[in-house]
Order: structure tokens, then sequence, then C-alpha cells
């Protein structure tokens, strides 16, 4: 199995070779991940300016990477057009910092390259996790049996998986829940703080969210919110009414 694995936090993040580690016992790893930090860069890709593909120095034994200039789904686009020799069978995304649940799925970069995976016709899984860097052992616990189930799957038209992991203790990890839906609350409620106000009646503004916990049953928010780990799908532009 060729696997290309890519990431929106920056080639430089451990969640992406925390993945690259765990994926390489499933195959053929290729890693293109940005060079710099892309999280909520969604699904944008480089029009305006040449992208730059170099091979960048790894820390996980057998896997070649690349860091890109281009945002994550332009990782995707010239990894599995250009620098793998045929196209994946499947695209992962992460591991992100943050969780990428309910409507932040549609800001998110991590997702983003999977929606791009899924334009491209591969089998595209995003990955993501606590902020909360104290509790990863939930992820390492439970990435290999999640990876184990999700590699086999077939690629649907207009559809990822989307993977998310709580930051409890592993002792407080209720399991995995396979089939939860998309959330359509938020996580955090956003509001803009005015730092300063200009003569000419202009102002800047510094984003600020506020967790607010708040459940829907079914849903990968109240599944993580639960303690469990959240596997579920989402649905790319053309396919959002079909499935609910
Ligand atoms: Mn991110």
């Amino acid at each position: 199995m060729n696997i290309l694995i890519t990431n929106d936090d920056g080639i430089e993040a451990p969640g992406i070779r925390r993945l690259a580690e765990a994926a390489k016992e499933f195959g053929n790893v290729v890693v293109v991940a940005p060079a710099s930090q892309c999280s909520a860069a969604s699904h944008s890709i480089t029009l305006r300016h040449s992208i730059e593909v170099h091979p960048h120095d790894f820390p996980v034994a057998g896997v070649k990477a690349y860091s890109c200039s281009g945002t994550p789904a332009d990782c995707v686009r010239v990894g599995a057009l250009n620098v793998m020799p045929q196209k994946p069978d499947v695209v992962l995304s992460g591991i992100n910092l943050g969780f990428n649940m309910a409507s932040d799925i549609q800001y998110s970069a991590t997702a983003g390259a999977a929606f791009e995976a899924e334009f491209q016709g591969i089998l595209a899984i995003a990955l993501s996790e606590s902020f909360d860097a104290k509790h990863h052992e939930v992820t390492d616990h439970y990435l290999h049996r999640v990876l184990e189930k999700l590699l086999k799957e077939q690629y649907v038209p207009g559809q990822i998986l989307n993977v998310n992991f709580p930051g409890c203790p592993l002792s407080e990890c209720k399991g995995i829940l396979w089939d939860r839906h998309v959330s359509r609350l938020a996580y955090y409620e956003d509001h803009y703080e005015v730092l300063q106000q200009f003569p000419d009646g202009g102002m800047e503004l510094q984003v600020e969210g506020v967790h607010t916990p708040q459940i829907e049953e079914g849903t990968d928010y109240a599944a993580v919110m639960g303690g469990y780990v959240s596997v579920g799908k989402a649905r790319n532009i053309g396919y959002a009414l079909s499935d609910r």
C-alpha cells in the first residue's frame, strides 16, 4: 500500500512524525507536508505563485519526506501528481494538534487536505487530537487500531473519514465510536476583541474563542466530550445533502 501523509501544522510538527511512525507498518510512506504552519487554511490552493518541494530530513526511518511551500491541499496535489511515482492508495492528514470536529471541519486544513485527496479519487483519512499535549496517550493507544480498520475502507466519492482522539487520560477513555455524524455546533464560540481604533474609523481586531460545551447526541463533538475516540464521515462539496 502506498501512503501519502500530509498535515497542516507543518512538517516539523510532532503529530505528523507519530502518524508516519504508525503508518509505515501498513505500507510505503511518503510525507509531503507544508514547510510552515497552515492551520485554518481549509482547502485553499496556490495559484498565483510557483510551489517549491524539497527533500526534508525526517526523523522516521524508511520514510521519504518533502517540505512544500504550498498549502496542505497543494501538498496532496503535487504529492500525488508529481512527487510519488504513482498515485497513492490512501492519503492520511494529521495528526493535527487540536480537534477537527463539528462545524470547525470547514475551516480545517487537516480536513482540507483530505477533501483534496477525495477530489483526486483517493481514500482520505483526517486525524486530529486534543490541543492538550499532556494526554496524547489515547491517540497513541488507539491509532494503530483505527488505521488498521480504516485503511481497509474503500474510496467512496464525496466522502472523507474523520477521526478525533479525546484529550482524557487513557484510563478514562471509553473506546471508539465508528459512525459519528458531524455536529452543527462548534468547539469555540468566536468573537472579536477590538485592540485598537484608528483615526480613519477603522479598527484592529483579534479573534477570541470561548469553549462552549454543548452536546448533540450521535455526533463527533458529543463522542469526544464523552471520552470516546470519534470516527465519522464528512462530505465534500456536491455531496453535502445526500447522507443524513
Ligand atoms: Mn493544525
